[in-house]
């Protein structure tokens, strides 16, 4: 069997019968070798090791005192976990040689405070046997003297573990299936002026996203002094779009260049129909698509009234009262058929732009929390 379901939750194949079997041979030869001459109590730390237990037993085959023991932890609102004792050793552990039988540390929590306990009570020396051993997920300081196999923080049944008392009767352990939470990327659209760069940022850090300003990245290049920025000026001090073929491959380099981000903004991005149709196959290359088209809708006066007091505040090149009016103009030829062809794909979102910033972004933000969860 290579999937298992139990409940709500899908797992994989791990670690094969075999390989469990192996591991607990090597841990059964060390422990042999360790305990050789001397008269040790082996202690079973019970449910999940129950599996373990029996077949360690199996390869150990000799004299030896094997008792139970049960605990369980609990872990409330403070960082620190309660350790209850459900089934606590019975005989005396003074002078002796105790070796704890576990399935899998992760925390160390139980097994630290367990060790702990049992030196007080005077044991002459205490050793832990694991079969599994998570050093990721670690919090205490810890080290088991056997291990049967180091695994990575994934959540794992079978051999005597379980999820819900479910999946412990099997001979191979599986590890579960999670799906990664597919990436929220956004288009923000609208005229120059809507307010598009302000709302980004502020998206970006509510929602963890990564922000692609395509001016943002031009207006760079020329401050560098780049070829890309001299060529690229010429175009935006008219108010003309840069050609797509440079910029698609300037957007193509921003994706790339991003580790992993939970999502991206596309600020200024697309602004003709063969850059959404780029952008559509960039992101179907990677594995994801788009997940909203946010269009703020100023009216004209509104839109002349902000570039012009950027151009005072900011210094922008391109807000001028001349420049304004061809990229205005670039906007309606251009790039506003691209609300159809979004309104088409079922992601437009149409965004009343005009008013407070904080009422704009609250109303991004209830679209967005809804394209999240659908
Ligand atoms: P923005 O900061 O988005 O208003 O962009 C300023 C200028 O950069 C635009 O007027 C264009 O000249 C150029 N530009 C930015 N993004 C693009 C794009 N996606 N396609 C073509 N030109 C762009």
């Amino acid at each position: 069997m290579d999937k298992i379901r139990l409940k709500d939750k899908d797992f994989e194949l791990f670690i094969p019968q075999k390989d469990i079997q192996a591991a607990i041979a090597r841990v059964a030869e060390e422990i042999k070798r360790d305990i050789e001459g001397k008269n040790p109590l082996l202690v079973g730390i019970l449910n999940g090791a129950f599996m373990f237990i029996a077949d360690l037993m199996h390869h150990l085959n000799g004299p030896y005192e094997l008792t139970f023991a049960r605990y369980s932890s609990y872990r409330g609102d403070h960082s620190t976990g309660r350790i209850q004792e459900i089934m606590p050793i019975r005989q005396s552990v003074e002078g002796r040689h105790i070796i704890l039988l576990e399935d899998i540390i992760d925390t160390g929590g139980t097994m630290h405070h367990v060790i702990d306990r049992l030196r007080q009570q005077g044991a002459a020396d205490v050793r832990l046997a694991t079969l599994l051993f998570k050093p990721d997920a670690l919090e205490h300081d810890l080290r088991p003297d056997y291990v049967g196999l180091t695994i990575p923080n994934d959540f794992i049944v079978g051999y005597g573990l379980d999820y819900d008392e479910l999946g412990r009767a099997y001979n191979d352990i599986y590890k579960i299936i999670t799906t990664p939470t597919p990436m929220l990327n956004i288009i923000i659209f609208g005229p120059p002026g809507s307010g598009k760069g302000t709302q980004s940022k502020w998206i970006a850090r509510e929602f963890s996203l990564a922000h692609i300003s395509t001016g943002d990245v031009l207006r760079q290049q020329i401050q560098n002094n780049t070829d890309l920025g001299r060529a690229a000026a010429q175009y935006i001090d008219r108010g003309q779009l840069v050609p797509d073929a440079l910029i698609i491959d300037i957007l193509a380099h921003a994706i790339d260049s991003m580790e992993h981000p939970r999502g991206i903004i596309f600020d200024g991005f697309p602004r003709t129909l063969p850059q959404a149709e780029a952008l559509g196959d960039l992101l179907a290359q990677r594995g994801t698509r788009l997940a909203a088209m946010l269009n703020l809708e100023v009216d004209t006066p509104e839109l002349v009234r902000r570039l012009l007091e950027r151009g005072r505040l900011e210094g922008r090149s391109d807000d001028n009262l001349e420049t304004i009016h061809s990229r205005l103009d670039v906007y309606n030829a251009q790039t506003a058929p691209l609300i159809d062809y979004y309104r088409r794909q079922g992601i437009l979102h149409p965004i009343a732009g005009a008013g407070n910033i904080e009422n704009i972004f609250q109303q991004i933000k209830q679209t967005l929390l809804t394209c999240q969860t659908s």
